[in-house]
């Protein structure tokens, strides 16, 4: 799988914090294998072990949650974005979303330094995967975001979360036909999260998104 071939790419810093790491974070990730978030766990773990620990976990935390939203996305939500997206050539990715903080977040007085450390390092991690990603013949789609190939977004597992959760109207209405009018609290879910400023570690996620796909993604629970 990309992800993984990614993740067994990072170099292996620090193997000290893997044990400690894999006990704080084996909290129940629904819609990951345990295998899947066991290696994701150990590989962040030893690039990022050079961080203290409040930041690592929390950005390990982060990939387990945006994965988890990945292959959510992927089972249905996306497949307007592919096959009839209102908003042709590139659809929502018309400009540099990936940026973890926007103007709104920096200029949160109540900031914290946590967070901006979380932001600094998940923009490094995000450069890393978009160039793996272009490094296996992928093509840039010049003039949209910088993070847009040719074939889609080059950002798996270190998307920002205004792109990991912004749905647009389309596909929300999609959702809701799909689902026969019960996807109003995962959509909920998202616009909020999507809408709200970040200031601390928990604005990254929002554990009722996954809470709220259980019912609609039952098949792909782990
Ligand atoms: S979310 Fe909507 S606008 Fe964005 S790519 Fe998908 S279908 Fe297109
Ligand atoms: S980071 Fe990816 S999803 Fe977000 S705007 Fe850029 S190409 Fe689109």
């Amino acid at each position: 799988m990309p992800i993984d071939h990614w993740l067994d790419t990072l170099p292996q810093n620090n193997h000290g914090f893997v044990d400690g790491d894999l006990a704080a974070l084996t909290a129940p990730h629904p819609f990951l294998s345990d295998q899947s978030a066991s290696n994701q766990i150990e590989r962040l773990s030893s690039h990022l072990g050079g961080l203290k620990s409040p930041v690592r976990r929390m950005i390990i935390s982060y990939s387990l949650y945006i994965r988890q939203l990945d292959i959510i996305l992927d089972a249905g939500p996306r497949n307007l974005c592919a096959g009839d997206c209102p908003r042709p050539p590139v659809g929502c990715c018309v400009n540099d979303y990936f940026v973890i903080l926007r103007f709104m977040d920096l200029m949160n007085a109540q900031q914290s330094p946590v967070a901006l450390q979380m932001a600094h390092v998940i923009g490094l991690l995000q450069k890393n995967e978009s160039a793996h990603n272009l490094a296996q013949g992928r093509r840039l789609q010049n003039g949209y975001c910088k993070c847009l190939a040719e074939d889609g977004c080059t950002l798996r597992l270190f998307k920002s979360p205004r792109c990991a959760h912004y749905l647009c109207e389309g596909v929300e209405q999609a959702m809701q036909d799909f689902h026969k009018g019960q996807a109003t609290a995962f959509l909920a879910a998202m616009h909020l999260t999507v809408s709200s400023s970040i200031s601390s570690p928990s604005d990254f996620m929002n554990a009722d998104c996954l809470t709220e796909a259980m019912p609609l993604f039952g098949a792909l629970l782990a």
